[in-house]
């Protein structure tokens, strides 16, 4: 049998099933008019963003950024719990519009903006971070083209990678962001230009579970923030930290030491370099507010046997949730948690594997796992599902079309 992922401590049960906000999940599905669901809790978002703000300095800034989970309910329950909002496309500017979250808290990174996700972006009075001196020049003659002052920032790539991290974003060559050593020569340049200079964007990477690690990438990214404004010759109002606080997904996998890195930080905080003196701070996070939130819901719908191994084939999958099924960024396949959520509390009785509807071995959802004796009609429980699942999964696979989602 191979172990599942940990689920997240924050689930209770009713009756025998999953409960999530104190409903089973079966009045869940009622209520959103069947499976596959995402169910994503207002209140576990609410409790996780109490909980870093405990730990973290009281004038550090939280951005939620949109990636994770641009479900609209989401992005306007984000505008009262967070300080501002990284968006990385059109797109979600145009969520972040609709939900009407203040453009003045909304800052735009991504390597490849095109001239009209700029030009959107620029007079809505969204924060650019510009990603390379041609982007500069375009934002800048897009800016006047419409005659506002442009809100420029520059995403720096660091010359340091976030260790342990799930996906790196910095240290040495990559698409993002601007060489370290280039970016005081800018900075002097969009100010002369007469850009509204915001400052500095640094990400090094994602999904660390090493308070470590952590500690080490921001201790890092203030001394790089203080190195590149001391060599600029300019003010330097903000600084975006970065984020990568990770969630754990696997078995073994222990939570982040939050107040751990919150105290780090908060001694960095209380003793900065002049150049950082008069700076304001953020850090911007997606997954470590919404992951455990979420839940995604399928139904078993046959129970099939082949060569002695048990298979709950159900109406989900990978095209809802590539990263459970294997396949966003992971080398080798384990286990997310996983569990019959219509016996939550029943004891494991046999190893099944659960699948996807999916006509490809690639859509598994469990693998050889342990399991109460599940049957046609039972739901399964997907959960670390709030971050990168609806949105980062293949919906349109084999014709399947979105799952539905729900915000309790
Ligand atoms: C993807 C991304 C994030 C969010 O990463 P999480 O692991 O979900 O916290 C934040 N900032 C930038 C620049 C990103 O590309």
């Amino acid at each position: 049998m191979k172990p599942l992922g940990p689920i997240p401590a924050q689930f209770g049960s009713s009756d025998g099933e999953l409960a999530i906000a104190g409903r089973t999940a079966a009045d869940l599905v009622e209520q959103a008019g069947g499976t596959p669901l995402f169910v994503y809790s207002r209140q576990l978002i609410a409790d996780r963003i109490a909980r870093l703000r405990a730990a973290m300095p009281g004038d550090l800034a939280i951005h939620y950024a949109v990636k994770a989970n641009p479900y609209l309910p989401i992005i306007q329950a984000m505008d009262e719990l967070v300080d501002g909002f990284d968006i990385a496309s059109g797109g979600e500017l145009a969520r972040v519009i609709e939900a009407k979250i203040d453009p003045a808290a909304v800052s735009f990174a991504g390597p490849g903006k095109r001239d009209d996700e700029l030009s959107a972006a620029i007079c809505a009075g969204v924060t650019i971070n510009l990603e390379s001196e041609a982007e500069a020049e375009r934002a800048l003659r897009r800016a006047e083209a419409a005659g506002v002052t442009p809100r420029l920032a520059i995403r720096v790539n660091p010359d340091f990678d976030l260790k342990g991290s799930g996906m790196k974003m910095g240290g040495g060559a990559k698409p993002f962001g601007l060489d370290a050593e280039r970016v005081p020569a800018l900075v002097r340049q969009i100010i002369a230009a007469g850009a509204e200079w915001r400052g500095f964007h640094i990400f090094a990477g994602s999904q660390a579970l090493s308070a470590d690690a952590i500690i080490e990438t921001q201790a890092q990214t203030l001394a790089l923030a203080a190195r590149l404004a001391r060599a600029s010759g300019a003010a330097l109002p903000h600084v975006n930290l970065g984020g990568g606080f990770g969630i754990p997904y696997f078995p073994g996998e222990e939570p982040l030491d939050l107040e751990k890195v919150g105290a780090a930080l908060a001694e960095r905080m209380a003793d900065l370099p002049d150049e950082l003196a008069d700076t304001r701070f953020c850090i911007e996070l997606g997954r470590y507010l919404v992951g455990e939130a979420g839940v995604y819901l399928t139904r078993i719908i046959e129970r099939k046997v082949s060569h002695g191994e048990v298979f709950l084939i159900t109406d989900g999958g990978m095209h809802h949730q590539l990263a459970a099924s294997g396949n966003f960024g992971t080398v080798v396949r384990r286990n997310y948690p996983v569990a019959i959520a219509s016996r939550f509390t029943a004891r494991t009785e046999e190893e099944a594997s659960v699948v996807g509807c999916l006509c490809t071995p690639l859509d598994r959802l469990a693998d050889k796992a342990g399991f109460p004796r599940a049957e046609v009609g039972d739901l399964v429980a997907v959960f670390c599902a709030g971050a990168y699942g609806a949105s980062a999964s293949p919906m349109h696979f084999l014709g399947q079309g979105p799952a539905r989602e729900l915000l309790v």
